[in-house]
């Protein structure tokens, strides 16, 4: 059991996730890192949690898999007793123009990004529901709402990803529980590392703020919503994304 709100963040070995996991423990929230390709990575961000006087664990699951996540949410809330917050992070790319992009490529990024979502919710949601209380963030991004070429797969998981969220926070908002998007748009992380310098510096030029953003700025805003200063927060879709998307 434990004394502290519980935060569980997917995909949180690197990258924004680590960012949210940092910033949410720091906040004064249990953290549980869930991770599914690197045990490494993520024992690393929980280090760095433990160093800065913060509680954290890591747990393997993928997202993608229904009733791995099932288990996954059982022995969580065995363990600890509650969640509070959910921060659905995890995603993956596999870019390609439509013409070439195969069925295996479409799926997958579905899978992941938007099932994900849904395998995550769908087993928390009774836990939710006895507590009459919880948050869930869902990272979203602003090509979901713009779309890219080159990402119909990537750009059909993230507008999912806000139907998806308009929806639980439809079914949940009367026991109290807040459903709500963030949608990041050009954050330097591992995952947009290998776009080439011309395409970024175009990207950059479609962006207000002249510049990309930082992982901690968006993990800020998740810890708004993740606080009790959103509480009369539900159903919205946040752009982090320095005016990207205006
Ligand atoms: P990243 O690739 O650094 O991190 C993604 C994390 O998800 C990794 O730790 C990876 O191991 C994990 N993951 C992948 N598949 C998983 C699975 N099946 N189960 C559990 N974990 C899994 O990327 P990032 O830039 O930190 O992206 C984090 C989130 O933010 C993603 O959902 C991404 O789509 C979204 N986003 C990123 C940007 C950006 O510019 N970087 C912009 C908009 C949205």
């Amino acid at each position: 059991m434990s004394e502290k709100k519980v935060a569980l963040i997917t995909g949180a070995g690197r990258g924004i996730g680590r960012a949210i996991a940092l910033t949410l423990a720091e906040k004064g929230f249990f953290v549980v890192v869930n991770y599914n390709g690197s045990a490494a990575k993520a024992q690393e961000t929980v280090e760095i949690i433990r160093q800065s006087g913060g509680e954290a664990v890591s747990c393997a699951c993928d997202v993608s898999d229904f009733n791995a996540c099932g288990e996954m949410m059982a022995a969580l809330i065995k363990d600890y007793g509650h969640i509070d917050v959910l921060v659905n992070n995890a995603g993956i790319t596999r870019d390609n123009l439509l013409m070439k992009m195969s069925e295996e490529d479409f799926d997958k990024v579905i899978a992941v990004n938007l099932k994900g979502c849904f395998n995550t919710i769908k087993h928390l949601s009774r836990q939710l529901l006895k507590q009459r209380s919880g948050k869930i963030i869902n990272i979203s991004s602003v090509t979901g709402v713009m779309g890219n070429a080159g990402q119909a797969n990537y750009c059909a998981s993230k507008a999912g990803i806000i139907g998806l969220t308009k929806s639980a926070a439809r079914e949940l908002g009367s026991r109290g529980i807040t459903v709500n998007a963030v949608a990041p748009g050009f954050i330097e992380t591992e995952m947009t590392e290998s776009l080439s310098e011309a395409v970024k510096s175009a990207l950059t030029e479609q962006i207000l703020l002249k510049r990309t953003g930082r992982a901690e700025e968006v993990a800020e805003v998740v810890a708004f919503l993740a606080s009790s200063a959103a509480d009369y927060m539900t159903g919205q879709v946040i752009s982090v994304d320095g005016g990207m998307a205006v």
